[in-house]
């Protein structure tokens, strides 16, 4: 059974006629990344999201697959060593949405960084990293920076290093990981929510109680064992299942702002320093380029978290003294989005200084909670959890489970069968296909290897006709149910290309008539109508 949304009864369904290895509630990048481990270990695994799959944070961070430079700071050395060196293992896996970055690190008089921290500080990162020689840090020299980054501020501009990081789309990676571990046997449902978690006579998880958003009714799912992957609201879960004691998470919000690529025309990645230490990433994609995070404590309401007008501002202000020739107002917004941080609290630290380490907490009912981590990390992270999962498997005496093999597994998009790189296969495609090269450039770079079914189910070769193609397959092969789904997290047009959304609406919603039914109503609670507001609406 594939993620094919108009086939949601038939996996409600198969949900229930089976009690399962393993149930994870979550459907983030975590949850995915569990759900692929166990899978691909031989385990027969269920997965409930309870709004779209990545909804959470997993589709509202700085979509970087990145090894934390800051962290060496914290003297992290081993999160360092282990997400560092994840990122050559997702970019050979999933080549198309995990991408080389060269990233900028502006040394400017009074900043945080000397030229001897950034020396040796990108030493000591690459190390650590595993980067291979050829690709390991350039320093260069104030006049290098400005010819490279022209826009960079020169008052106080003393040179840059120049390291490797790779660039990402959080919810195509969640989802291609997601695909991938149902094409290996684990069934996968979105809008499906755990309202309550059940118990055997001894007081032992057995299962859980989850409503289907869509219809409405609850069912039953039962599973030896049961994973909390929550992201943010771990906690809410831990509550069902009456352990929320000890360490408790600590939500922190961070921001990003998007701008036309032209107002902000940058050559590279630039990582710097705002005052007083905190740092800011600002990322050229396409036409675009986004800036951010910010990184605030933060008490609200967990779904949809707001960009305030005082977040907007500060970020804007952050930028305009980085470059000062951009001159970003308010009104030059494009869109925006904020994440909420699942971080682990530890008395006294302020946000920036709460380790983004995961930890695992185990309750006596049996459910295994996994929070805090980064996206990068997430293969590791899942390989923990398995692991854990393996050995109660074992002692309750079932066949040992093979060893971790996701390192080794090509995500679904990245199946090629020889080297290939991504744009020369895309302008293949584009020839034989008579569609525009930039078309088909865009649809590899979220879609990768399945861009060839896509052009096959498109409507034509203009774009409304490729939209029509990206649609109807993210449909049938990634679960999408609503309009935000496929505008948000399958295209991210929401955040780049906002513009195109309008003309491209009436077109959507023809597709979802002729895959879901005439009566279909595919934004039933406003839902894609609010968050395309607030995208660029900053509450004061
Ligand atoms: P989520 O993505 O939030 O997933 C949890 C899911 O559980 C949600 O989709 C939610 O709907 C679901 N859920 C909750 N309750 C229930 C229920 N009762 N039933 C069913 N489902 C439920 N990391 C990086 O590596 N690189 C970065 O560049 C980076 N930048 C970041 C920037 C910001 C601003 C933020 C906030 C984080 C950033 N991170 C980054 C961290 C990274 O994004 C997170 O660690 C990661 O996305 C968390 O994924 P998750 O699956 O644990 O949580």
């Amino acid at each position: 059974m594939n993620l094919d949304g108009t086939q949601r009864n038939a996996i409600v369904a198969a949900l229930q006629a089976e009690t399962w290895d393993l149930l994870v509630i979550g459907g983030g990048i975590t949850g995915a990344g569990i759900a692929l481990d166990a899978a691909s270990r031989g385990m027969r695994v269920a997965l409930v999201e309870m709004q779209d799959f990545a909804s959470g944070t997993s589709s509202r961070s700085t979509k970087l697959i990145h090894g934390g430079l800051r962290y060496l700071k914290q003297l992290e050395f081993k999160l360092v060593h282990e997400v560092g060196q994840e990122r050559a293992i997702l970019h050979a896996n999933a080549g198309h949405i995990v991408t080389p970055e060269k990233m900028l690190l502006p040394i400017i008089e009074g900043g945080t960084f000397g030229k001897w921290g950034v020396r040796i500080g990108l030493w000591v990162y690459d190390r650590l990293a595993g980067v291979k020689p050829e690709e390991r840090r350039l320093m260069l020299s104030r006049d290098e920076t400005a010819k490279t980054e022209p826009w960079l501020r020169k008052q106080g501009l003393k040179g840059a290093g120049l390291y490797n990081e790779y660039r990402t789309d959080d919810a195509r990676l969640t989802v291609e990981v997601m695909k991938t571990a149902v094409s290996m046997g684990a069934i996968a449902l979105n809008y499906g929510c755990v309202v309550a978690l059940t118990y055997d006579v001894h007081g032992k998880i057995n299962g859980a109680s989850v409503k289907n958003a869509v219809l409405g009714d609850v069912f039953a799912l039962k599973a030896h064992v049961v994973v909390n992957a929550a992201g943010p609201w771990v906690d809410g879960i831990r509550e069902k299942d009456h352990s929320l004691q000890g360490k408790r998470l600590h939500h922190t919000k961070g921001v990003h702002l998007v701008v036309p690529r032209a107002r902000l025309p940058l050559q590279h990645s630039v990582y710097f320093d705002v005052d007083g230490g905190r740092m800011i990433f600002a990322i050229p994609r396409g036409l675009w380029t986004y800036f951010g995070t910010t990184d605030t404590d933060y008490k609200g309401p967990l779904e949809d978290p707001a960009v305030t007008a005082a977040d907007a501002d500060y970020l804007i202000a952050a930028v305009n003294r980085m470059f000062p020739d951009a001159r970003l107002e308010r009104s030059m917004i494009e869109s925006s989005w904020a994440g909420i941080r699942p971080l682990i609290h530890e008395d006294g630290k302020s946000p920036s200084q709460l380790s983004r380490k995961d930890e695992l907490f185990f309750s006596e009912t049996g459910l295994i909670t996994i929070a805090g981590g980064k996206l990068t990390g997430f293969r590791k992270m899942a390989q923990k959890v398995v692991d854990v999962v393996a050995e109660r498997r074992q002692a309750t005496g079932q066949a040992p489970c093979k060893d971790c093999v996701t390192a080794h597994i090509q995500l679904s998009g990245f199946n090629f069968s020889a080297p290939t790189s991504i744009a020369a296969y895309a302008d293949g495609l584009a020839t034989q296909y008579k569609v525009l090269q930039e078309e088909v450039q865009w649809l590899a770079s979220l879609y990768g290897s399945n861009t060839e079914e896509i052009l096959r189910l498109a409507a034509g070769t203009d774009r409304l006709a490729i939209l029509s193609g990206a649609l109807r397959y993210s449909i049938r092969h990634e679960g999408v149910t609503r309009l935000g789904d496929f505008f948000v997290r399958r295209s991210a047009m929401l955040y780049f290309g906002r513009n195109w959304i309008a003309a491209s609406l009436p077109t959507a919603r023809e597709v979802f008539a002729e895959e879901y039914g005439l009566e279909y109503d595919p934004d039933p609670d406003m839902a894609f109508a609010k968050a395309y507001a607030q995208a660029v609406t900053f509450a004061e």
